[in-house]
């Protein structure tokens, strides 16, 4: 290995130090805007994983007996820290995802969010008690920690999606073993670098870089007892059913296809702004983001006519350049995955009333398309059905929100679901009828807050309990009931 790539490979973090990988495995990580290569990622083997299971379930046993209170004071000094570095973040997620600035800083935003919610600890580990189940007799129930958990997390959010896994099964008194996406590699490193300078002990946060080695080894170790997955829904689904038959806890977040329905009375300046926010922001490449409008009756035109004209003003290029909106997605591979998805659509007869691959950018350097629109999409088209994570917005006429209800709860996917109305009787309608977990009116991405629960179900979702809020502390628990007779 030359010493210029050698000097740019990443390293684990085990145990408080960095740490080369045992493989000789590398991969490269581009910056999406540029294709310059920032670094390489070492896949690391069973190996370098098992020496972290070691360091964690040793952490273990002095982690699960700091008091609680104690712990929450060092995610509250992370906090702070995260918030000194605010900038620093954002830019590396720019770097390393290709979003822009402001979206990348609403990111930092939503994991710090995630480390105020867990730094509540004292609080969330709170039990219940009855101190009269019988004459004389009294019951409780008491929360714990588990052990070792593993989270296994996306490039599309390398800071907010691992922030709803460890900060808050930490606060709980676990200890954990981040593998990180590795095509975003470095906001892991710079995270776990952070907690430790806020004053968390060695060993309780580990990040083991690499690809399906390290997860499968994750998926198998008798000592890690829980597992949490944000990704793809094949390998979610693979994730669940693996660790499950594991004799593992296990929650797997996948894909998604949601649809937002705009009704004839919806404000049509908020509806496109907020569309175009949510189907085109960070390059599609969202579990949240607006794959599929489904437009009512008479506004279909004026809709698609307006949200053409808003691409045409888009400007896309490198995030880091102020005035960008539009970055590019995270791979070569993906870009061309995405071509093939616009050719698909053209050969299935949708309409296409505005062609990403035309754009400048798109012949320049980095993997960028252009925002892609599609009207007059029916339902059972392969672009109605996949998630192709990408810049491209299939619309899809409904003449009532009965029937554009019903187009969207014939997806597989249900992750989340949006309605711009003005009245609240159809509001009350689409909250009771669409199939989806995360809701949202008059707005684009309806992202729970890090208290709330971020649901999905179908196959956006695999297992029982979702991530974040009290589903979190849920899953990061386990619980002792007391029945004592003095
Ligand atoms: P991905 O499934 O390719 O990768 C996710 C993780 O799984 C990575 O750490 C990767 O190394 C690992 N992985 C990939 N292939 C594997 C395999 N064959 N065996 C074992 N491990 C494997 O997902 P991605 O492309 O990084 O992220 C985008 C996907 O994540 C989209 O589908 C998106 O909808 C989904 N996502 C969902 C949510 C949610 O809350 N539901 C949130 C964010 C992202």
């Amino acid at each position: 290995m030359p010493a210029s790539v050698e000097t740019k490979t990443l390293k684990n973090f085990i145990g408080g130090e960095w740490i080369a990988s045992k493989s000789d495995k590398t991969e490269a990580v581009p910056n999406p805007a540029t294709g310059e290569v920032l670094a390489y990622v070492p896949l690391s083997s069973r190996e370098d994983l098992d020496r972290a299971v070691e360091v964690a379930k040793e952490a273990f046993q002095s982690w699960k007996n700091v008091a609680v209170p104690k712990r929450a004071r060092i995610l509250f000094r992370y906090q702070q820290l995260l918030i000194d570095h605010w900038d620093e973040l954002a830019k590396l997620i720019t770097m390393e995802n290709g979003k822009n600035f402001d979206e990348a800083y609403g990111e930092v935003q939503r994991g710090i969010e995630c480390v105020e919610f867990a730094a509540g600890a004292p609080t969330l580990m709170m039990g219940t008690q009855l101190p009269d189940i019988a004459t004389g007799i009294e019951s409780g129930m008491y929360r714990y920690p588990i052990g070792v958990v593993g989270g296994i997390t996306p490039f599309n959010f390398p800071m907010m999606v691992p922030c709803w896994m460890f900060p808050l099964a930490i606060a709980c008194g676990n200890t954990f073993i981040l593998k990180s996406s590795e095509r975003t590699p470095h906001l892991a490193n710079r995270l776990a670098e952070l907690f430790k300078e806020a004053g968390l002990p060695d060993g309780v946060l580990n990040v083991v870089h690499g690809a399906h080695d390290v997860v499968n080894g994750i998926l198998d170790h008798k000592d890690i007892k829980a597992v949490s997955f944000v990704g793809s829904q094949p390998v979610a689904e693979y994730v669940y059913k693996t660790a499950a038959a594991n004799g593992k806890r296990v929650q797997a977040l996948a894909g998604a296809k949601n649809h937002s329905i705009v009704l004839p009375d919806a404000d049509l300046d908020l509806t496109v702004t907020n569309i175009i926010g949510a189907a085109f922001g960070s390059a599609g490449e969202r579990c949240m983001a607006c794959a599929v409008v489904v437009a009512v009756g008479d506004v279909a035109d004026e809709l698609v006519s307006r949200l053409v004209k808003a691409c045409e003003e888009m400007k896309i290029g490198n995030g880091l350049e102020k005035g960008n909106f539009l970055g590019p997605v995270i791979r070569d591979a993906h870009k061309e995955r995405t071509v093939k998805y616009i050719e698909i659509g053209e050969s299935e007869g949708a309409i296409l009333v505005r062609d990403g691959r035309k754009d400048d950018a798109v012949s320049g350097e980095g993997y960028f398309v252009g925002p892609t629109i599609f009207d007059k999409v029916k339902p059972g088209m392969k672009i109605w059905q996949d998630e192709i994570f990408a810049p491209v917005l299939s619309v899809v006429r409904a003449e009532t929100l009965t029937e554009a209800i019903s187009i969207a709860n014939e997806s597989e996917f249900a992750n989340g679901a949006c309605l711009f109305t003005d009245s609240a009787k159809a509001v009350r309608q689409f909250r009771e009828d669409i199939d989806a977990g995360m809701l949202g009116v008059n707005m684009g991405v309806p992202a729970p807050m890090a208290f709330f629960p971020f649901s999905g179900y179908k196959k956006s979702f695999y297992g029982d309990l979702h991530a974040n809020g009290r589903d979190g502390v849920e899953f990061f628990t386990r619980k002792k009931m007391l029945t004592a007779r003095y």
